[in-house]
Formats: structure tokens, sequence, C-alpha cells
């Protein structure tokens, strides 16, 4: 397949050269020891050179095929033909005065694009940020000032950040929360529909997560305490969990019906990764507040909170803002991001992707049984490792081999999952369908090598 436009110039081939990871990055990394926190991990041992559409080469000359996109930022690829063009641009007429000082164009050219984006035809207003995290911490601020209450409602398997309030609205301990306490206060969690898990069956898990929910948030909170419920509508580091069918409209009625702001972090499900705009669509879900970042911007660090107009008012000037938040060559990025995501219908194209990784998986599915689950939509698929489809215990061992067997075969994959055994695909939008399906070879390759045995004598893997 040619490549997409708005993919640079990189070679779309699998190539490897040396072994992984080859010299350069070895005396990389050693530099990086002696230099970088340890607390700094990497995922992979090896230091990148230059990277698009759906390959990332690394130092030693390596093409690697890319299916994580930097923590799935890079929806449009890397270096995006438009988003160079935009920020190069802006890069050489200035790269910051701060908004709150001297404004510029590109900062309320974005907040226009998001109003127009984001699900619901109410008046809508935007405040730009640098990170992710920055963004739901701000989310709670103006939930905050616009309820005049103090706690926010999160859900087992959230991931929402490593700042100290989000870690907070985080819920796995290890790695974003071990010894780094104390947390912030008025931080609740509550069950969310976990399908795969849900001890009645993924079709009970919708109507009787949210029961469970809406208990706990009206017995142990108090509904009128509480200020803003904030989830993900596609758990990303909790393990690509799609809550169950009917959890979040019920979800969404409850807020409502108590004057409690919704929030949708849609950092890591949104921007067409799940083949809508953003995957609170799906279910018809209109959020109060939406958080935005990661595939926003085509690589440069940006964050938004949008919402309607009367919540986002509420908090009092100079209330809300940042020396960088929305920094003019992030603004410019952002525009040529979304302007590649519309010439390419990124959309359409992140729906196909679903259709080849799916079709793919499920048939490993029914040769290993170390596959439990396969899910996910758009281009953020992933399948769940368990030692027994029976018992559904998790298998974290059998991921990590996985995605070490699959890096020496040049696939970069990620893994991810409150127990460490989901393997999850959150390509590019714009990899080829060569690549993808080369990849799903080398996977199955790997799943051999590592005996996950076939899946003849077990039990077939439940629909979800
Ligand atoms: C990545 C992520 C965040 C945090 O974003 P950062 O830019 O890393 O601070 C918050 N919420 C979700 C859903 C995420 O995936």
């Amino acid at each position: 397949m040619t490549v997409l436009s708005g993919a640079s110039a990189v070679p779309q081939e699998r190539r490897l050269v040396t072994a992984l990871p080859g010299p350069r990055s070895r005396k990389l990394m050693a530099r990086k020891k002696n230099t970088v926190a340890d607390g700094v991990a990497t995922a992979l041992p090896v230091f990148a050179a230059r990277a698009g559409g759906g390959i990332v080469e690394d130092v030693d000359g390596n093409r690697l095929i890319d299916l994580g996109s930097g923590l799935g930022v890079t929806v449009v690829g890397n270096a995006a033909q438009a988003v160079v063009r935009r920020l190069t641009a802006q890069a050489s007429s200035f790269t910051h005065t701060a908004f709150s000082v001297t404004p510029y164009e590109g900062y309320v050219e974005v907040a226009e694009a998001l109003a127009e984006l984001t699900p619901g035809e109410h008046a809508k207003k935007s405040a730009l940020f640098n990170s992710g995290a920055e963004a739901v911490e701000n989310a709670v601020k103006i939930a905050r000032a616009y309820t005049k209450r103090q706690a926010v409602v999160v859900f087992d398997h959230g991931y929402h950040g490593r700042t100290n309030l989000t870690m907070a609205l985080t819920a796995k301990n290890m790695p974003y929360k071990h010894g780094f306490g104390p947390f912030a206060p008025e931080v609740y969690r509550v069950p969310v529909a976990y399908g795969y898990r849900w001890p009645t069956g993924p079709q009970n898990a919708g109507p009787e997560a949210a029961a469970q929910a809406i208990d706990q948030i009206s017995k142990q909170v108090g509904a009128d305490n509480v200020a803003a419920i904030i989830i993900e509508p596609v758990l990303g580091e909790g393990g690509v969990i799609e809550p169950a069918k009917g959890f979040l409209p019920a979800i969404r009625r409850f807020a409502t019906d108590h004057g409690i702001v919704f929030v949708a972090d849609e950092i890591q499900s949104g921007f067409c990764r799940t083949g809508q705009w953003f995957a609170c669509e799906d279910e018809g879900i209109v959020p109060d507040l939406i958080t935005t970042a990661k595939g926003i911007a085509g690589g440069l660090p940006l964050a938004a909170v949008t919402g309607r107009a009367e919540i986002m008012d509420a908090a009092h000037a100079g209330g809300l803002g940042g020396t960088y938040g929305g920094n003019p060559v992030a603004c410019a990025g952002a525009l040529g991001a979304i302007e590649t995501m519309k010439e390419l219908d990124l959309n359409t194209r992140a729906k196909a992707i679903e259709t080849t990784l799916k079709a793919r998986l499920l048939a490993l599915a029914d040769k290993f049984d170390v596959i439990g689950d396969v899910r996910g939509r758009g281009a953020m698929i992933a399948v769940e490792l368990v030692k027994d489809r029976e018992t559904k215990e998790p298998d974290p061992r059998a991921a990590s081999a996985l995605s070490a067997a699959c890096l020496q075969k040049g696939v970069l994959l990620l893994v991810t999952g409150t127990y460490g055994n989901v393997i999850r695909f959150l390509p590019p939008l714009v990899i080829g369908d060569d690549l993808l399906d080369e990849s799903l070879d080398l996977l199955q390759e790997a799943l051999e090598q590592l005996g996950c045995g076939t899946g003849e004598t077990s039990p077939r893997r439940e629909a979800s």
C-alpha cells in the first residue's frame, strides 16, 4: 500500500540491521543511566532517530513497526506535513508571548475548533494547558468553582495522570502512586462495567455496575456533595476497557439529575482514535466538560478542557492558565493535526484498522488459549492474556514476554492494564495495511515461539 499523504518520508518498511538494541542505542542507554533519573523508565531499549507513517527508525538504522504511537499521541503520524508546515511558520514568527500577557490568534482558533468538534450543540468554551494531567486538574477546579462542591468521583481501572491530584484520581498503585502519598482528599472511587471480568458476565455488567456505582455515590459520598464525575469513555491505561453498554448513559443521567458536572476524559480516546472524533459519541453521550491532550497536536505538548460555557466561565479571571498553556507553536501543531484528520478522514481509517486488527486477533484467539479477550474500538484495540480461560487468571509474564519477542522482530507493542496483562494496539492512524498485517504475522510467530498453546481444548473466548 502507498504511504498515506501526510506521513513523512521515512520508508514504510520494517528493516532490522542489528540485533536489538543496536550498539548506538546501547551507548545512549548507558549515558541515560548516568544522567537521567531512574524513575524515568523507558518501555523499550531503543533510541529514536526519525519516525513517520507506521515506522519508527532507531539510531542504528533499524526500522520498527509502530503500534504504540508514542502512547497514543501521533494519531496523524510523526512529522505530519500539515503539522510541520504550520508549526514551522509559527516558530519563525514567534515562539512564546504567554497568552495571559499578549494573546494570539492560534489559541482562539484551537478553541473554535474544539467547540466545533466536541459533542453537543450548546455554547462551549475552552482553556488550554500543557499536559493531560493539567487539563484534568483544571476540569476539577472548574467543576468545583461551578458547583461550589468538593467531592470528585472516579472509577476502578481509571487513569488520569501523575500530578498530585491526578495520582489520587488514578486507580493503579504501581508504578503511578507507590510511595508518593499523601494524596489529595475528597476523591472517591466506584466500580466500572469491566465486561470481561464482571462476575455475572458481560451482558449484565452495564446495568449492575451502574447501580453499584450510583449506590456507592449516593450512600457513601452523597450526590449533593459531588462536584464532578470523571470517566474515560474507553479506559486506556487500565487495559482498554470499554464500559459495557448502558453504563455510561446511566452515569451521565445520574450526573444530570443531581447537578454533577460529567467530565469525559478523552485524553487517550479522543481525536479519531476510536473512529469518532470522541469515543463518548458512540453511546450518544454529551459531556459537560471534556478533557483532551495526546492526539490533539501531532506530538506537541497541548491539552484542553472544553465544555458548557456557563461552567467554563465559573472560574474567576486569572484563576486558570499558566506560563506555557496553549503555546503558539503547540497550537499551530494542533491546527495542522486537525487539518490532517479531516483531510485524510482518519475516523474512517480508524474503523478500517479495527476491522483488520479484530479479524486477525480473533483468529489468533482461536489458536492460542492465552488470549482471553479481544476488545476495543477503532485504532484502540487490545488483547487480554490469561493463564486459564476458565478462571481468567491474569498472565502478565506472557504479556511482557510477547512484547519483548515482538520487539526482537521489529514490532513496537505496549503492555498495559491494571494486571499488566494487556497488549494494546495503538498505531498511528496513517499506518499502512501492509505494516499492520506484517505486525500480526510477527505476533503470531512470537505466540508460537513462546508456546502459548492451542485453544482447541479450551472453552471459547467470550464474545464481548
Ligand atoms: C495519558 C492520560 C492522561 C495524562 O496525560 P499526560 O499528558 O501524561 O499528563 C490523563 N488521562 C488519560 C485518559 C490519559 O490517557
